[in-house]
């Protein structure tokens, strides 16, 4: 898996495209936690569960299931304005499903362990990207201080911040020119001078 710091960065990213008058920074904290919120089925190793089981590591819990559940829950439980069910809601539960979603998205270019089972309960297939250029994270928090996570960082750091940075200026950029378009566009009914 990348390492938490990279889950929740990508997680809080998206805020950026929630509607206009949403607290920014409550639902930055809240897309953040559900992106890490997968990896807490590293608890299956210490119950015994295997790996390769739909309830094992990067299982279930990886799943686009998982991610639609988690964000109608979070949706009906955490989100109260905008009001339910209107567009703008919905638009909020949408950006919370992409959040849980990226988690295994993200897992499926990692270099180590099994691939995510996506599709659970309805296939057990592990799925892995042909290209894997991310350095799987240890889940010890222990071992992740040492020095070896330095280059796991770095992997991160090259093949999710920076393309995340990349995609976020252009988002803001197309935003800016949008407004600054539509303010120069002539009202209808009035001529020009
Ligand atoms: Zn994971």
């Amino acid at each position: 898996m990348p390492t938490a710091f990279t889950h929740g960065l990508v997680g809080g990213a998206l805020a950026q495209a929630a509607p206009v008058g949403v607290p920014r920074w409550k639902l930055v904290l809240m897309l953040m936690i559900v992106a890490i919120l997968p990896d807490a089925d590293v608890i299956a190793f210490s119950l015994d569960i295997p790996y390769s089981r739909p309830l094992g590591h990067r299982g279930f819990s990886h799943s686009l299931l998982f991610a639609l559940i988690v964000s109608l829950l979070v949706g009906l439980a955490v989100f109260r304005r905008p009001a339910r069910f209107t567009r703008p809601w919905w638009a909020l539960v949408a950006l919370t499903f992409l959040a849980g979603a990226s988690h295994g998205l993200l897992d499926a270019a990692t270099d180590a362990g099994l691939g995510i089972g996506f599709f659970i309960p309805f296939s057990e297939a592990r799925i892995f990207y042909e290209l894997r250029p991310i350095r799987t994270a240890t889940v010890d928090p222990i071992a992740f201080f040492q020095r070896r996570s330095l280059g796991v960082l770095w992997s991160e750091v090259l093949w999710v911040w920076l393309p995340l940075l990349a995609v976020s200026a252009v988002y803001h950029l197309g935003r800016l020119l949008f407004r600054f378009t539509r303010k120069r566009r002539p009202v209808r009914g009035k001529l020009a001078p």
